[in-house]
């Protein structure tokens, strides 16, 4: 074990503020990376603070991040992907059971046991792990993801989580030239749906509560801009969409977006509201519509949508800011006012 510095919460309540905590010597299979950057996600809001304490309760202290893009420092004996000085790059997961069936198909964000980058038990540790607001993390070399050398790093790690949720569901059901997709919800997992689905050639049409973020879509990529709360603007589209991705981090009516589905069009969450969101049945019965959900994207996934963005020179748009300011941020964040996704240059925390 070895000491690593930290921002941690340790109650549902209380404020980040630096912490030691311990990561494991590497192993054999395993790379330790420096960090560099780390976004953050609404999910490590949701975690912080316990909201999804029903699902998954927050094991305190708790140190999450999990847009993770750093330096390798050390490797183990059998690594053979990585050498210290190569740039590395760690999502959500940091390990799963690689024996189980959803695991052989290559689908281990499906595996009864796979491990999350926090807050989740650490065989390794006995305690639970630690996710990207450190200076290090220590990963077995399978769960760790290479970086196309062309991407600005500060706007690479939202892709670990942000990018890979989006592109996930949008490759999953055949976002493609021709087809008209709705993105709900203008924020970090919404700018990056915009932007993927704009670069696979869709008809692109963004939902937003923020009129004053209509220009910013559109200069991601969008085509058309709906204010969602302007009923006239959204029956415009009634019955009209392939596909709508919803990524709204909070309670709001489902069924406005199911009756501007197409025949056999589908919606599919990735938001993650804690509360359940009532849906019509009819609104799915007529035109065979479905509703769906999508958890991040496989390892071998999310190399390709790294991949994708190092073709294309697609990032998150940005705000950098030190780890002192982290929980200005989260309120900020509540607010949906960030443009697009805050990433953590992780350099301040040695002067934390
Ligand atoms: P975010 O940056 O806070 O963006 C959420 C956006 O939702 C906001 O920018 C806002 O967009 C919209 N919104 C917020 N409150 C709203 C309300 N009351 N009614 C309607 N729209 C509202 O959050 P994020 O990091 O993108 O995460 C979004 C959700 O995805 C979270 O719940 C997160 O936990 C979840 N998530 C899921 C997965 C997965 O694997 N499924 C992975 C990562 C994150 P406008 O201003 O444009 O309206
Ligand atoms: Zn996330």
């Amino acid at each position: 074990m070895y000491k690593a510095k930290a921002y941690a919460v340790s109650s549902a309540t209380s404020p980040f503020g630096p912490a030691t905590i311990e990561r494991r010597e590497p192993t054999d299979h395993d790379v330790q990376i420096e960090i560099l950057f780390c976004g953050i996600c609404h999910s490590d809001l949701h975690q912080a603070r316990d909201e999804w304490h029903d699902m998954m309760p927050t094991m305190y202290p708790c140190v999450p991040g999990h847009e993770i893009v750093g330096r390798v420092t050390r490797v183990g004996s059998a690594v053979t992907k990585f050498k210290p000085g190569d740039l590395a790059a760690v999502g959500c997961m940091v390990d799963s059971d690689r024996t189980c069936p959803e695991c052989k198909a290559g689908l281990e964000q499906f595996c009864n046991n796979f491990v999350l980058t926090y807050n989740f038990p650490d065989k390794h540790t006995g305690k639970v792990t630690y996710g990207g607001y450190s200076d290090s993390i220590v990963v077995t070399e399978h769960f760790v993801l290479k970086v196309p050398s062309n991407l600005d790093l500060a706007g690479a790690a939202p892709l670990l989580c942000a990018g890979i949720t989006t592109y996930s569901p949008l490759r999953h059901w055949g976002v493609t030239k021709g087809k008209k997709v709705g993105v709900v919800g203008l924020g970090g997992l919404g700018h990056m749906g915009v932007k993927f689905a704009h670069a696979l050639g869709a008809h692109t049409v963004v939902f937003t509560t923020s009129p004053g973020k209509k220009e910013d879509a559109l200069r991601l990529g969008a085509d058309e801009v709906v204010i969602s709360k302007d009923a006239n603007e959204m029956n415009k589209h009634a019955g009209s969409f392939d596909f709508i991705l919803d990524a709204v981090a909070a309670p709001h009516d489902i069924n406005a977006y199911i009756n501007l589905l197409a025949r056999d069009g589908n919606i599919t969450l990735v938001g993650a509201p804690p509360e359940p969101l009532p849906v019509g049945v009819f609104g799915l019965i007529f035109r065979r519509r479905s509703f769906s959900g999508s958890l991040i994207g496989s390892i071998a996934e999310t190399q390709e949508m790294l991949d994708f963005c190092g073709k294309h020179n697609i990032t998150s748009d940005v705000e950098v800011i030190p780890i002192q300011k982290v929980n200005e941020a989260y309120e900020r964040l509540l607010k949906s006012d960030v443009k697009y996704r805050f990433s953590i240059d992780m350099a301040s925390l040695k002067s934390a």
